[in-house]
């Protein structure tokens, strides 16, 4: 349980720092896919890199842990909520620069931005690359490090650097040939916050790119539900296998008595086709 509230002396910190917007208990089942998940002790949204360096900060120095939260389309949240902090960004994080010179395009952008939204904003200045990546529900950061991907192609084939933080609050930049990625896993150090992926795009036929994008609409739509709460490629599996065994888990994280401590600093992607557990 929460024992936390607005009056504690880390609540007021947190409170006090700018850019930094804090909810005590908030439920985190409005936040995910799966609609379920229950209150995290601290839900701190945070608008700019120095508000997030702070907060990083503050934590450390309370020493409580913490994860980062995207659009929610790849966790799977105990009803039992989160001890610790769960971090999400907004404000600056949601910017996309494009940059056209000399035959390459880049766009940089915000780890908040919304996959989707970026595939849509390349269509329609012709640029080819991210098509791929039309109907994944999640975020530019969560899809960074999850090497989300899609019929054949993955981020990792088009992150030319990316912009981090330590868990400590302090700036990293990797470029793409200091990362290492795997299947749906970017393999980046425990702790790493996501905060600006840069990737690298082709000018091409504007027509030509908007038709792959709808080209790609239509197959989702046609295999995939929606409307229903889901965490993506759970309806790949059989029902019964997939399905069937995340309802077994959330059953065991519930059932369970709480595990002492275990730390939930943002860490390596889950394996395959799963989700994250937090
Ligand atoms: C209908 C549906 C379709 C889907 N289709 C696909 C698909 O085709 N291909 C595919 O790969 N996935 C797919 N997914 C899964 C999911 O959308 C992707 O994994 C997506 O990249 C997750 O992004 P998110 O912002 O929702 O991350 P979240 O689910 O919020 O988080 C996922 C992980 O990333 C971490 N994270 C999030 N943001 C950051 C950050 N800024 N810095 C560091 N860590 C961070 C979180 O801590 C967590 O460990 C689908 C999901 C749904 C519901």
């Amino acid at each position: 349980m929460v024992k936390e509230n607005m009056n504690s002396p880390l609540a007021e910190e947190l409170n006090s720092i700018p850019g930094a917007k804090l909810k005590i208990a908030e439920p985190l089942a409005r936040y995910t896919s799966m609609k379920i998940g229950g209150p995290a002790d601290y839900f701190i949204e945070v608008v700019h890199d120095s508000a997030l360096a702070n907060l990083l900060r503050v934590l450390e120095l309370y020493k409580i842990d913490f994860c980062l939260l995207g659009n929610g389309s790849n966790v799977l949240i105990s009803d039992r909520g989160v001890r610790g902090a769960v971090i999400r960004l907004a404000g600056e994080f949601k910017r996309l620069e494009w940059h056209d010179e000399n035959g390459e395009v880049h766009a940089r952008v915000g780890a908040a931005y919304p996959v989707t939204q970026l595939v849509r904003e390349a269509a329609r200045k012709g640029y080819a690359g991210l098509e791929f990546a039309e109907g994944i529900p999640g975020t530019v950061g969560g899809a960074l490090f999850m090497n989300a991907g899609a019929y054949g192609s993955e981020f990792e084939k088009i992150v030319a650097r990316i912009q981090a933080m330590t868990c400590s609050g302090q700036p990293l930049e990797f470029s793409r040939h200091e990362m290492r990625f795997g299947y749906r896993d970017s393999h980046l150090p425990i702790g790493t916050v996501v905060t600006r992926v840069e990737m690298r795009l082709q000018r091409s036929e504007t027509a030509g790119v908007a038709v792959k994008v709808r080209e790609l609409t239509q197959r989702r739509k046609s295999s995939q539900p929606s409307g229903l709460p889901n965490s993506g490629s759970m309806f790949r599996n059989p029902p019964g296998d997939f399905a069937g065994r995340l309802i077994e888990l959330r059953w065991q994280l519930d059932e369970n008595p709480p595990r002492p401590d275990k730390p939930h600093r943002s860490s390596h992607g889950p394996p395959a086709e799963s989700v994250t557990l937090i």
